[in-house]
């Protein structure tokens, strides 16, 4: 078992602002007290016993931990060092912050594919590295892909949240059915084994909805692009999607499309897209593993590395509409607060359920992070972080 500093890291760390939240704790802005340097220092709940429902597995921290210390590379966010006490580990971590990219790209004014590319290239360098170090992400999502300092000419990005990351053994075989929906790869829905290639699946998602939100599409003009988010099986709202080839009116809808391949390329959405992006995405969502694009090819593929002139000039002319692209991203944000919500109103009704049913389920109001998803829904299960990984 791996040991932790066991220092109380209130006496070397001055604990600041809450910068984000995920579903086993918080992120907090932390000062070093001897240096005055500023990190991020991740607070993850531990759970309290065998039969605990609530907080992580410290094996499953450990793993985090253990792959974050093996890589180290300038777009992948750098852990500093951990600290555990009974209830949590801290992890102090590289300070990101630029906040996400796509915030960041929804602010700019204009935005031209070629910039979009030069993002998309230290994704893959990135996901390259780590994937040579023989470690799968399984949770690339655009929530995940931060920038170093939004201000500087030329942000870095930076690749966040280990929690699912997996370390491949030769000879052993690893399958797993963490993630989140709309950006998961087939193999996992269907619980077979993982390779790296599940990263480039979801790669090629986040390519997908970057083109489509910067292409220019009408999305009020899209009523078939309504998905339906049932809460609770009472209330029901209604928003427009738009954040997934695959996305159905519901989760199971979308893993049923991923898994059918049912996805195109919208006329009306992707009719200024270059064919080369449109090539790079079909040649990740590819349902054989083995068949699929890598990162180290990925990043010698004509969208991302022009061979002539003609192929720059075809990516330069490409504008990007940035006034769809803010709204795409407001949604996404909505979206996000939506189930943010949600998952906050069954953490409360679990605590009316606790308190109703007496002491022995204390644990339960004592870890305030989690809200883990209790429902039976296929995306329920797809989560995070399950013990069905082997
Ligand atoms: P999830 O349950 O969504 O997988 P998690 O508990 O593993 O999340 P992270 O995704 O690592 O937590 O972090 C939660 C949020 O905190 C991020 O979405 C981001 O906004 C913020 N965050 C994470 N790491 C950093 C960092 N190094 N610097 C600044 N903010 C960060």
């Amino acid at each position: 078992m791996a040991v932790f500093k066991l220092d109380n890291v209130e006496d070397l760390y001055e604990i600041g602002n809450v910068l984000g939240s995920g579903h086993f704790g918080q992120v907090r802005e932390v000062r070093e007290r001897a240096t005055g340097a500023q990190w991020a220092g991740k607070f993850l709940k531990l759970k309290r016993g065998a039969g605990s429902r609530l907080g992580l597995e410290r094996k499953s921290v450990e793993k985090e931990v253990e792959i974050l210390q093996s890589l180290q590379h300038q777009n992948i966010m750098a852990l500093k060092d951990v600290f555990e006490s009974r209830a949590e580990v801290v992890l102090i971590i590289e300070l990101i912050k630029g906040g996400e990219l796509f915030d960041f790209i929804a602010e700019k004014e204009n935005l031209t594919e070629t910039e979009a590319i030069e993002f998309m290239k230290q994704i893959l360098e990135g996901v390259r590295y780590m994937h040579q170090k023989n470690v799968g992400h399984f949770d690339l999502k655009p929530e995940n892909i931060m920038l170093s300092d939004k201000h500087a000419p030329k942000p870095d990005i930076k690749i966040i949240d280990f929690g699912m990351a997996h370390r491949f053994i030769q000879g052993e075989e690893y399958k797993s059915l963490g993630g989140t929906p709309q950006y998961i790869a087939p193999e996992i829905i269907n619980y077979e084994p993982l390779g790296t290639a599940a990263d480039m699946w979801s790669i090629g998602v986040i390519t997908y909805i970057l083109l489509d939100a910067l292409a220019g599409c009408q999305f009020e003009d899209m009523q078939q692009e309504r998905a339906q988010l049932t809460l609770e099986g009472k209330e029901t709202y209604t928003l427009l999607s738009g954040l997934s080839p695959f996305q159905g009116e519901t989760d199971e809808e979308t893993l049923r499309n991923i898994v059918a391949m049912n996805y195109e390329f919208e006329p009306h959405h992707f009719s200024q897209t270059s064919n080369m992006a449109k090539d790079f995405i079909q040649k990740l969502l590819v349902k054989d593993q083995s068949e699929r694009m890598t990162a180290e090819e990925c990043l010698i593929h004509p969208w991302i590395m022009p061979l002539n002139r003609t192929q720059i000039a075809k990516r330069n002319r490409s504008s990007i509409n940035m006034k769809n692209f803010k709204r795409f991203n407001a949604r996404r944000k909505w979206k996000m607060s939506f189930n943010m919500v949600s998952a906050c109103n069954r953490f409360c009704r679990l605590q009316l359920l606790c308190k109703a049913r007496g002491p022995e389920q204390q644990e339960l109001r004592d870890c305030e992070s989690d809200q883990e998803d209790t429902g039976t829904k296929p995306a329920s299960l797809l989560r995070r972080r399950l013990s069905s990984s082997s």
